[in-house]
């Protein structure tokens, strides 16, 4: 049997990451208050943080990325309406149907591999006061986006997309869960890549470490409307100054050691594409997600990821021949080499 070691190396997610001992520290100090009386100075301080990073007016912690996407489109949607989304896009995949059940649009994807183009966006959109069709009212780009493997969108299209929904009377909502893996990516200015849209969401569970949280930026008169919805979806909270603490030490710390994540991520794409058993285009990694696809006569992805298991590492199932691994902070660069080397080795002891 491969040796197991003593810890797993886990490339599930970036979501596994453990809150640092700065965190905790801040997290165990938080001034607090009633944040339904707008008196929480952390959760106060966290979203003037975050509002200003993104250049935007005004700022709203959230229990989670899947309730920020939510009230996106609680905000600029009515039932039966027409959403405008990138291929894959986590709101069309995993968010378990909530945009049908919660704000009762459809969504029409464009583009190929998560991304698209102004022009797409506009070819695809249904003009309002038509006799039989949906109206469009919102496109939603994802940045960096995930199921795409990490991909991320070009500073000049996401101005393009923003100038063309404008024109055409469309919200603009930029689901940023991984937008500061975007910046750090191509050393733009997170602001510059949210201006185009009315409203932008940033996770703080993700790629920056903190333990819970997503923060919604945009006009200060849409952000007091979202007061409302996030209540509507029972995620006003209380003392939540517990939680915006370690917020506020993860969008300080952690954004530009991002960078060492994307690194990491190389290290691992190159290492997998060596393998013969392994699909994965290296211009396509660009941030801190891998995803490949098994090539024929690989065994099938739930065999591979309990083979890599076996071997003490952990990766996730993203379709039947497809898996994905993401880097993040409490996986350092041996552990992510050594992690790849297994997962080629896990392939090539089941293929034929
Ligand atoms: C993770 C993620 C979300 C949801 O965030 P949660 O905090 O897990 O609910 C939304 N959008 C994208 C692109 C994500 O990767």
């Amino acid at each position: 049997m491969p040796s197991r070691r003593a810890a797993m190396i886990d490339l599930r997610s970036d979501t596994v990451t453990q809150p640092s001992a700065e965190m905790r520290r801040a997290m165990e100090s938080a001034a607090v208050g009633d944040d339904q009386f707008g008196e929480d100075p952390s959760v106060n301080r966290l979203q003037e943080l975050v509002a200003g990073l993104l250049g935007k007016e005004a700022a709203l912690f959230v229990p989670t990325g899947h309730m920020a996407n939510q009230l996106a489109l609680k905000l600029f949607t009515r039932p039966g309406d027409d959403v405008v989304v990138g291929r894959e896009s986590h709101a069309v995949w995993h968010e378990t149907g909530a945009a049908g059940a919660n704000a009762g649009v459809q969504f029409t994807e464009v583009g190929g591999g998560g991304l698209f183009t102004a022009d797409e966006l506009v070819a695809a959109i249904k003009p309002r006061g038509h006799l039989v069709f949906p109206p469009t009212t919102l496109v939603e780009v994802e940045n960096t986006h995930n199921r795409g493997g990490g991909l991320v969108f070009a500073a000049d299209e996401l101005e393009r997309i923003g100038a063309a929904a404008r024109e055409h009377g469309l919200a603009s909502y930029l689901d940023g869960a991984r937008l500061f893996n975007a910046a750090v990516a191509r050393g733009d200015d997170p602001a510059a890549l949210a201006a185009p849209f009315d409203l932008v969401a940033i996770s703080l569970s993700k790629g920056l470490g903190a333990p819970v949280g997503s923060v919604l930026a945009g006009r200060a008169a849409d952000i007091a409307a979202l007061v409302r919805y996030r209540r509507m979806l029972g995620g006003a909270m209380r003392q939540a100054g517990v939680i915006a603490a370690a917020g506020i030490v993860a969008v300080e710390r952690n954004v530009p050691r991002l960078a060492d994540d994307h690194a990491n991520a190389r290290l691992v794409a190159e290492t997998l594409s060596g393998s013969p058993h392994v699909l994965l285009d290296l211009d396509r990694v660009e941030t801190n997600i891998v995803v490949l696809h098994l090539a024929d006569g690989a065994p099938d992805a739930a065999a591979v990821v309990a083979a890599a298991r076996e071997r003490g590492v952990l990766v996730l199932p993203f379709g039947p021949r497809t898996i994905r691994a993401v880097t993040h902070l409490d996986v350092d660069r041996d552990a992510c080499g050594e992690g790849a080397d297994a997962l080629v080795d896990a392939i090539a002891s089941l293929a034929r």
